[in-house]
Parts: structure tokens; C-alpha cells; sequence
């Protein structure tokens, strides 16, 4: 069994141990397991906010144009070192479920003569409606290829789908049930060869997996700065579009944020000739401001570091299953190859959502994802290789002591 020191000592050596001070922890008895469903606070995110709110209170209208105007495109371009972008093709702004629609959309167009879409049954819902309701408003029909197994996207099951009707191919890279990770490299191959393009949701991705979308020769990209980010509730999103695409496609929402010349306050829209084209309205700036403290923490970290941490964690989390939560009716819903799993743990038990409200009231955060499964999720940053050692520890006692059985009622609201 695996003892508290040899978790300490993975701590010792971690070269990323330093940087769990660099965020509020506000209970040092809490163990927070569910940065990928929102990140912890970075230490500089408040004081960027007050010296914002300051700048409002000062400057007033003036600080849009000494400051704010370019903002979306500012902070795009520090993210883009982790996507494997140049900082020109970045920029963040909406939601992701918006960035979404506005980029699928804006391929169906450029594809005019195809009316398909091609996804898979463990994507996200969010992206699952949108992605329904574009292929049905253009005529066609959104293909769902089906869910078979934790390990996720088959590349052979994409391969057969994709033909000559397919405008778009659109998947999440780490699903967020099991965690599994998607060959975006062959999967884009793929798309290409067949003349579709390809739209990658890498919200449960940035900030913990490295990705090389430039490489890749990924069209167009989206992904959240609330989760391994650690942006903060409801920041805004980001989208990537390649450069080659960026004059050539237009998105439906033509607001003036995306018009060449805002401020000349034309009544014919003209789309911006670069990134800016994907802006719709004004954008949240405080929100973008405290999103921008997350990403410089993770940028100054490195994404490849974090990535090691992270398949350092999730081996001890597997460790730590075979030790003591598979003889406790867990099973483990999660790829057992560190390369083909992201940043979270999945356990699967007929009994997970009254686990995961007992495990709360021990004092560990994990979510719950109907019908059957708890998420772990390990954020490299500040999750430390005690903190899964002492998670585990505190599941199998409450199991033993059956805690979860005493817990009332349905799941309710936010988890
Ligand atoms: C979290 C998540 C979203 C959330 O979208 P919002 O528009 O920010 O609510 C979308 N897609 C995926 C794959 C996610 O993991």
C-alpha cells in the first residue's frame, strides 16, 4: 500500500511545487478536486480587478481607448503559446458554446455544397446542441459516431464516417466523462483528406495538455479560461482560426467588435480583415482581466511541465485505485495509459452522486456527472501529490464507515 511518505517525497522533488502559493486557499483542510470544473483564485486576480474598477472610476470612458479597446486580442496573444498558436490568430471574447456557433457556422459556409457534421457521442451536450442545430439549419444532419468504450474517439470510427457530404468535423479533445484524449493530429488528417474542416474543443485541455495546433494544421479551435485556466466564474473564452482561413470565412454574428473600422460607425458591416472579425459586442473586461491572471500563471509554469505533474498525479490517483478503491466497488472510467488521459479521474460506482455529497462533507471537492461518475480532477498548479494520497484516503474511510448511505435526497443544482 502506498504510505503518506511516498507521497510527500513525489512532493519534495516536484518542480512545480511552489506555484500552489500563487492562489487564495482560503481552508487548508479542503481538498479541491474540481479545478477542471472551475479553477482556484490566482493570487493576482483581485488586485488586477481593483486596479481595473480604480482605472473605471478615474478614467472613465478614456480608459476604453488607452487600454481596453485591444484587450480580447491582448490576452488571446499571451494564451497562444499554449495551443500551439501565433499570437495573431487568438483572441478571446463570448462564451464557449458561443465561440462554438460562431466558428461551426462560419464553416458550414465556407463548405457550401456539404450540409453534414460529423461529432461524437461523448462530446460535450453544449456542443452537441449547437452542433444539431447548425447542420439541421443548413439542410444536412449532425452525424453522431458512437461512444463505445472510456478510451473515447476511435480515429478508425471518424475515418469511416467522413465523406464527400461532410463540412465539419467537431470533437472535444479530452472528453470531459472519462478524460480520454483525442488523436487530434490524425483525427485533422483525417477531416482534411475527406475536404472537411475541422473544429477541436479544447476546453478540458488548455492549460494542461500541451497541444500544437499550428503543427496539426488544426482550422479552428475553441476552449474555456474558467477551468484548468483558473480565469475565474464565467470568464470569457478564446478561439483560435487559422491564419490561412481568417480573410476567407465569416461568422454569423456581425457585430461591430468584429467590423474593420469600429468607430467609423458604418451602417454596412465590413468584416476586419484579421483575428477581430470573430469579436461580436463589447467585451467583459473585468473578466477578461482576471482570465488574463490565470493564463500568465500557467504561461510563466509552462504547459510541458504541467503535463509531466499531470501524468505524475493521475499514476498515483490509478495507484491509489488498485490499493484501495477497486476493492470498494469503484471502477476506474478513465484510460489506464498516461498518454491517452488528461487532467482528471473518473471512478464510476452505482452510488456516486451520494459519494460525492459525503465526500464533500469530508472536506474533499470532487463534481459529479450523471448518472454514475466522480471526477477527479487534479490540477497541476496547485494540487499537490498529498492531496491525492489524502483524497483517497478519506473515500475509503467514509466507504467503510458508509457515510454516503446517510446522505438524503437527488441531485440538485451545480456540482
Ligand atoms: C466546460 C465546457 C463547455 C462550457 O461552455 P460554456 O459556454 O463556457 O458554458 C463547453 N464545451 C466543453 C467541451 C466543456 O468542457
Amino acid at each position: 500500500m502506498i504510505n503518506r511518505e511516498q507521497a510527500q517525497a513525489l512532493d519534495q522533488v516536484d518542480p512545480l511545487r511552489e506555484f500552489a502559493d500563487r492562489f487564495v486557499v482560503t481552508d487548508p483542510n479542503l481538498i479541491y478536486l474540481d479545478g477542471n470544473s472551475l479553477g482556484r483564485q490566482p493570487r493576482t486576480a483581485a488586485g488586477l480587478v481593483t486596479a481595473a474598477m480604480d482605472r473605471w472610476a478615474d478614467e472613465l470612458v478614456g480608459a476604453w481607448r488607452s487600454r481596453w479597446i485591444d484587450l480580447p486580442r491582448q490576452v488571446g496573444a499571451a494564451l497562444a503559446p499554449l495551443i500551439g498558436a501565433d499570437p495573431a490568430d487568438v483572441m478571446i471574447t463570448d462564451q464557449t458554446t458561443v465561440n462554438l456557433y460562431k466558428l461551426a457556422a462560419a464553416a458550414m459556409t465556407a463548405r457550401p455544397e456539404r450540409h453534414d457534421i460529423i461529432t461524437h457521442a461523448g462530446n460535450f451536450p453544449s456542443d452537441l446542441y449547437v452542433l444539431n442545430s447548425l447542420a439541421v439549419t443548413s439542410g444536412g444532419a449532425l452525424r453522431v459516431v458512437e461512444h463505445h468504450s472510456i478510451d473515447g474517439v476511435s480515429v478508425d470510427a471518424i475515418g469511416l464516417a467522413v465523406d464527400d457530404q461532410v463540412a465539419l468535423v467537431s470533437l472535444s479533445h479530452v472528453d470531459f466523462r472519462s478524460g480520454s484524449i483525442a488523436d487530434l493530429p490524425r483525427i485533422t488528417d483525417m477531416a482534411h483528406e475527406a475536404g472537411a474542416l475541422v473544429l477541436w474543443d479544447l476546453s478540458h485541455s488548455v492549460g494542461v495538455i500541451p497541444t500544437d495546433l499550428r503543427a496539426a494544421g488544426v482550422d479552428l479551435a475553441v476552449g474555456c479560461t474558467y477551468k484548468y485556466l483558473n480565469g475565474g466564474p464565467g470568464a470569457p473564452a478564446f478561439l483560435y482560426v487559422s491564419p490561412d482561413l481568417q480573410a476567407e470565412i465569416v461568422q454569423p454574428i456581425q457585430g461591430w467588435f468584429g467590423h474593420e473600422d469600429m468607430f467609423a460607425f458604418d451602417p454596412a458591416y465590413r468584416p476586419a480583415a484579421d483575428i477581430r472579425r470573430f469579436g461580436v459586442g463589447t467585451p467583459p473586461i473585468l473578466s477578461l482581466i482576471a482570465a488574463g491572471a490565470g493564463i500568465d500563471v500557467t504561461v510563466e509554469a509552462g504547459v510541458a511541465a504541467i503535463r509531466e505533474k499531470s501524468m505524475a498525479l493521475t499514476s498515483l490517483q490509478m495507484d491509489l485505485f488498485d490499493d484501495q478503491l477497486a476493492t470498494r466497488g469503484f471502477e476506474l472510467a478513465t484510460p489506464r495509459d498516461p498518454v491517452k488521459r488528461g487532467g482528471h479521474v473518473s471512478l464510476s460506482h452505482p452510488d456516486a452522486y451520494r459519494i460525492s455529497r459525503a465526500m464533500i462533507e469530508h472536506g474533499v471537492i470532487p463534481d459529479f456527472r450523471a448518472p454514475n461518475v466522480i471526477r477527479l480532477g487534479l490540477s497541476p498548479l496547485y494540487t499537490s501529490f498529498i492531496h491525492v494520497w489524502a483524497a483517497t484516503r478519506r473515500l475509503a474511510a467514509l466507504m467503510d464507515e458508509g457515510a454516503h448511505t446517510r446522505v438524503e435526497g437527488d441531485r440538485t443544482g451545480v456540482s
